[in-house]
């Protein structure tokens, strides 16, 4: 189809803030900015953060601080010095209850109030008898009056909405990409639309919001097509107009299975900390599912909006290549004048805290100015060197497996623990001493393996405030880089 909207689109994009600025994030993002800009609308960007218990401390400017970075400018939203919103949806939630009462008061919804045991002991029963798992809708034609007395006496519960059920019902999601989805409605359960502490869902927090924002054009990825019916359901028990819809192909590795950060890395973070320069960053997702035509591949953020039209987009997953993304990004290396080229590393290298952090764990081991730069190379190094360090990561008694192991769980749980999430050398030494604790390994063994891992030094200034100063991408990247390198030798 061609893209000429009579009137400009509105479009957002709805990230939660629960870790690193995902690359999937920042594709989806380009996508929605650049056909707004190609067609003079607004660029929107809400936070969805009603699932409290998954969101972390600093998510929220990380996705700002990557936006930016990417030159993806929103025009309303949090932090675009507009004065819209409320834009987070946690300040949002008068809004969303009232649009629950008013379900229920059509009778589109209802209270149900099983217990967490109840709905459990349902589902044993379902799996016993190999039914398919879904709520059976024991309180679908509960009587509303007693609902209402039973809510008003404070008895926990949540709102469902009620997917009509006549025999041999369907729900068609138009999608501008893929055509026409159908889905049977005895397929799609009837969804908790408000929990039972009183926050929204995903599902009606995102319907109400886009009809409220006047969103015209829902960009997203793939992922969501199947919440789409039942988003499509809500747009009409509200009796308000869909917004049109594209689903975008997810992100894959080469294999084809979804981009994961066990493949590849997943933070726009790392490579922006690794040096990969924004616009070749940009140049390279605009690649993914998008074609400028005349096979060409290198292209700048202005010319992709300047071509832009979804006949260009194909909705299959694109294949994330980091070796072309990294040929891109040498190439426009060379193609930099040097004194652009010097600024950017300076100001890659050396911002005055990092720079300042870094001499001071350097003064105790320099007798020489000149000794600085090989002193402290590995803070700058992307990769570094273990050939010298192999043979002192082996641990007493620890197979290689188990050591490749212990540093695998340690990234992982360094990812997920928002109480390490600044990154600073007092929340580092906290993680890893219980992190020591939780596994029964030895401290020393374990500070060791991380020393070498980070370094790849024996001796080194303290290894939290040396963690710190590498910074948490790199320091990651690193970790993941030693088990690699341990995993592939033999047998110790
Ligand atoms: N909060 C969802 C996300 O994290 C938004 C999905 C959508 O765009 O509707 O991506």
């Amino acid at each position: 189809m061609t893209s000429a909207p009579v009137t400009p689109p509105r479009v957002r994009i709805a990230p939660s803030p629960t870790g690193d600025p995902h690359v999937g994030t920042a594709y989806i993002g380009l996508f929605n900015y650049v056909f707004a800009r190609k067609h003079g609308g607004t660029f929107v960007l809400r936070i969805e953060d009603t699932d409290q218990a998954r969101c972390t401390p600093g998510s929220e400017q990380a996705i700002f601080e990557a936006l930016k970075w990417l030159g993806l400018n929103w025009q309303e939203g949090p932090d675009c010095g507009g004065d819209y919103g409320p834009y987070r949806q946690s300040e949002r939630l008068p809004i969303y209850r009232e649009h629950v009462a008013r379900l229920l008061a059509e009778g589109k919804a209802y209270r149900c109030f099983a217990t967490p045991e109840e709905l459990a002991e349902m589902r044993k029963v379902q799996r016993e008898q190999k039914l398919d798992l879904a709520y059976d809708g024991r309180y679908r034609d509960y009587d509303p009056k007693q609902a209402e007395q039973r809510a008003a006496a404070g008895e926990p519960h949540v709102v469902r909405m009620k997917v009509p059920r006549e025999p041999g019902a369907t729900t068609t999601v138009h999608d501008c990409l893929r055509g026409d989805v159908t889905f049977e409605n005895r397929l799609i359960d009837d969804q908790v639309i408000m929990k039972s502490d009183g926050f929204p869902t995903y599902h009606l927090a995102c319907v109400v919001d886009d009809h409220l924002m006047k969103i015209s054009h829902v960009i997203r990825g793939e992922e969501w097509i199947t919440s789409t019916p039942k988003h499509v359901l809500l747009y009409q028990a509200f009796g308000w107009e869909a917004p049109a819809f594209y689903h975008l192909g997810l992100l894959r590795n080469h294999n084809k299975s979804k981009l994961s950060k066990r493949k590849n890395p997943v933070s726009v973070f790392h490579y922006r900390d690794l040096g990969y320069l924004p616009g070749t960053f940009v140049n390279f997702l605009g690649t993914l599912g998008f074609s400028y035509g005349d096979d060409r591949e290198r292209f700048t953020l202005d010319e992709m909006v300047e071509r832009f039209e979804w006949s260009r987009v194909s909705p299959g997953g694109p294949v994330f290549d980091p070796v072309k993304l990294a040929a891109f990004n040498a190439d426009d290396i060379r193609a930099m004048d040097v004194d652009t080229l010097t600024s950017q590393l300076i100001a890659h290298l050396y911002t005055p805290e990092r720079l300042r952090a870094i001499v001071a764990l350097a003064r105790e081991r320099i007798d020489l100015l000149d000794d600085f730069v090989p002193y402290t190379s590995f803070f700058f190094a992307g990769k570094v060197d273990y050939s010298q360090v192999l043979g002192k990561m082996k641990i007493k008694k620890r197979t290689r497996k188990e050591v490749v192991n212990i540093l695998k769980t340690y990234i992982e749980e360094i990812e997920r623990d928002p109480a390490a999430r600044g990154f600073t050398a007092p929340e580092l030494e906290t993680f890893s001493r219980a992190f020591c604790e939780r596994h029964g390994w030895k401290t020393r063994e374990v500070f060791t393996l991380l020393r070498l891992s980070i370094t790849g030094r024996t001796a080194a200034p303290p290894l939290f405030d040396t963690m710190a100063a590498v910074g948490k991408d790199r320091a990651r990247l690193r970790l993941r880089d030693a088990a690699d390198v341990l995993r592939q030798q033999p047998e110790w």
